[in-house]
């Protein structure tokens, strides 16, 4: 028996409902697959009924390393990793479907450096079917004049499109946690907004709602040196709050940024 190690973020689904509704949520017949952080396997094994080309699997945890080369043998490619320092774009040739009850710790570091790895003209994979903390998730899709509405969902829309799967309660997990989840589906956008460096759209968002409340003349002032001119072209009005301005008026107003910057 496997004790789950709380440090790992180890809640081991256990419904299989659910893991139903997670492997029917994309095609998986002759697809090549990754799963991160696939535990004792419960996904893994209904994954593999599915037929697909092949299954990589990465794992930090040695034990469970150890306990999935006894029970999958050759079904599987095991690579005993941290997630975190995988090069997503060296793993297989054609574009992967993804796999991951996250650990909640560290969901969003690796949605933000998934996001940031698409590059315009090799998309490493084709859809990712990830599992977040419900709040997180919230936050990941919710669009503008929300109040989950903030640097998530911009980082997140600027390059994916998302829909949500279902929200799973605590009880379809070993142990089970304190919070909802959520499972979202979600697939790159062959086109998105041209932007120099990520690194600017991740400032300005940071700086735009560091004062959720209040209006978005004191940090455009900041950034932009009072050049009002950036405003005027993108119609934005300064009394309004970051919550406010859609998704494109941030893509483009981190485009004028970069421009302003050389
Ligand atoms: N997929 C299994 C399931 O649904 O039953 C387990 C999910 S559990 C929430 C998260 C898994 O990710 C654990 O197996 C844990 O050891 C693994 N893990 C945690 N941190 C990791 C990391 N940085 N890189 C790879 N795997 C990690």
């Amino acid at each position: 028996m496997i004790k789950p190690k709380k440090s790992l973020g180890q809640n081991f689904l256990i419904d299989q409902k659910i893991i139903d509704k997670i492997t029917n949520a994309v095609e998986i017949k002759n697809r090549p697959i990754l799963e991160i952080g696939p535990g004792t396997g419960n996904l893994t094994r209904s994954i593999i009924k599915k037929k697909p080309k092949k299954i990589l699997v990465i794992e930090k945890d040695k034990k469970l390393v150890d306990f999935l080369y006894k029970n999958f043998g050759s079904d599987i490619e095991i690579i005993y990793e941290d997630v975190l320092k995988v090069n997503e774009n060296k793993l297989e040739k054609d574009p992967l479907t993804v796999f991951g009850n996250l650990p909640y710790n560290i969901s969003t570091e690796i949605l933000c450096k998934w996001i940031l790895n698409i590059d315009r003209n090799k998309f490493w994979f084709e859809s990712l079917v990830l599992m977040f903390q419900k709040e997180v998730a919230d936050r990941i899709i919710s669009d503008f004049n929300s109040k989950n509405y903030g640097r998530l969902s911009i980082l997140a829309n600027w390059k994916l499109s998302m829909k949500k799967i279902c929200d799973i309660m605590p009880s379809s997990f070993y142990p089970k946690p304190k919070i909802l989840s959520s499972v979202l589906l979600i697939k790159p956008k062959l086109n998105f907004f041209p932007l120099k460096d990520p690194k600017n759209l991740e400032k300005l968002t940071r700086l735009f709602f560091m004062h959720r409340r209040k209006m978005l003349k004191k940090p455009y002032r900041n950034l932009f040196k009072g050049n009002i001119e950036v405003a005027e072209k993108l119609k934005i009005n300064l009394n309004l709050r970051p919550q406010n301005l859609d998704f494109m008026t941030y893509y483009r107003l981190t485009e004028e940024y970069e421009k302003l910057r050389g």
